[in-house]
């Protein structure tokens, strides 16, 4: 699983890979296993004929990268990608609200003192000059803990966004810009555009699948919400594809059963979570297909965790 093939400054979440990086994951994955197309990974589980050391490359959200960065390399090597699309953000011309919100704390040099709304709550945001932001680093992770005044507000602030409805959301979105000041998203940081994903769907190395229009956490939404999300993101990569699509991703990894049989009946045929393990082709849900998010690492590490998942399945 990734998401980025790119060098962010701020990156918490290490959902970027940078180009070399990739570059040479991808190499060793042509040279040591069998990369597939998700669509034939699935197929072959179910037939019973996968290779034990196949592997399926996929991407979440749809950022332009995906098409100007990783498309190429994907292409040069013959391997197969799925990206799988945030329907409401595609031609969007400013950054993904998760990296806007990185923008706007975690980069900001500048002392700050002002107050923003973030759905009912009056947050009040009161940073120092970076340089006084005891324990502020550009490579912390948010899996370690907070040391700096900008990494608390940075969690605490996503961790609310993160389960808010989406109308709310871009609404404190506003609030945090217009308070702090945010600057245009350089269009690599940001989604595809309809022609983005026709050019990149267009030689047929790389397909596409949905991943909700507006990239809530499902479990937590009222059923015809979630059927909503699920179904118009599906049909729209319908009609960006001209065929039907079987894949669906869940944001953030967030199913529960209701979810899956949401997602099943709409149309999908297979779904990915981020259970981070090898598929056991002896007992596989086809709407909880594991995967490993991948992360900056050579293509020697990769092939360690790699082999690792396998020797655990
Ligand atoms: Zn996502």
């Amino acid at each position: 699983m990734y998401h980025r093939v790119a060098r962010p400054t701020h990156d918490p979440w290490e959902i970027a890979v940078a180009p070399e990086r990739f570059s040479d994951q991808m190499r060793m994955l042509r040279q040591t296993r069998t990369p597939l197309a998700m669509g034939e990974f699935v197929d072959r589980i179910a037939a019973g004929t996968l290779p034990t050391n196949a592997v399926a490359v996929t991407f979440d959200d749809g950022y332009r990268d995906n098409l100007t960065v990783a498309a190429p390399i994907l292409a040069s090597l013959g391997i197969s990608a799925t990206v799988f699309i945030t329907t409401g953000s595609i031609g969007s011309t400013r950054a993904f609200w998760w990296d806007e919100l990185a923008e706007l704390i975690l980069a900001r040099t500048a002392a700050a003192d002002c107050e923003v709304s973030i759905g009912a709550d009056r947050v009040q945001v009161v940073l120092p000059p970076v340089d006084r932001d005891a324990g502020h680093t550009d490579t912390w992770r948010g899996s370690e803990p907070s040391a700096s005044e900008r990494q608390r507000l940075y969690l605490s602030i996503w961790r609310q966004l993160r389960l808010l409805d989406n109308d709310t959301r871009m609404a404190a979105m506003t609030s945090l810009r217009s308070a702090l000041g945010g600057a245009p998203a350089n269009p690599d940081d940001c989604a595809m555009s309809v022609d983005d994903l026709v050019r990149l769907t267009s030689d047929g190395t790389i397909n596409i699948g949905a991943h909700t229009m507006t990239h809530p956490s499902l479990p937590a939404l009222p059923d015809d919400v979630k059927r909503l999300e699920v179904s118009a993101s599906l049909q729209t990569c319908e009609q960006i594809a001209g065929t039907k699509i079987a894949g669906f991703a869940y944001p953030y990894g967030d199913r529960d059963d209701a979810t899956k049989s949401i997602v099943m009946d709409c149309g999908a045929h297979w779904a990915c979570s981020t259970r981070a393990a090898a598929v056991n082709t002896a007992r596989v849900d086809f709407f909880d297909l594991p995967r490993i998010q991948v992360k900056d690492w050579s293509g020697a590490q990769l092939a360690r965790v790699l082999h690792k998942q396998w020797i655990d399945a």
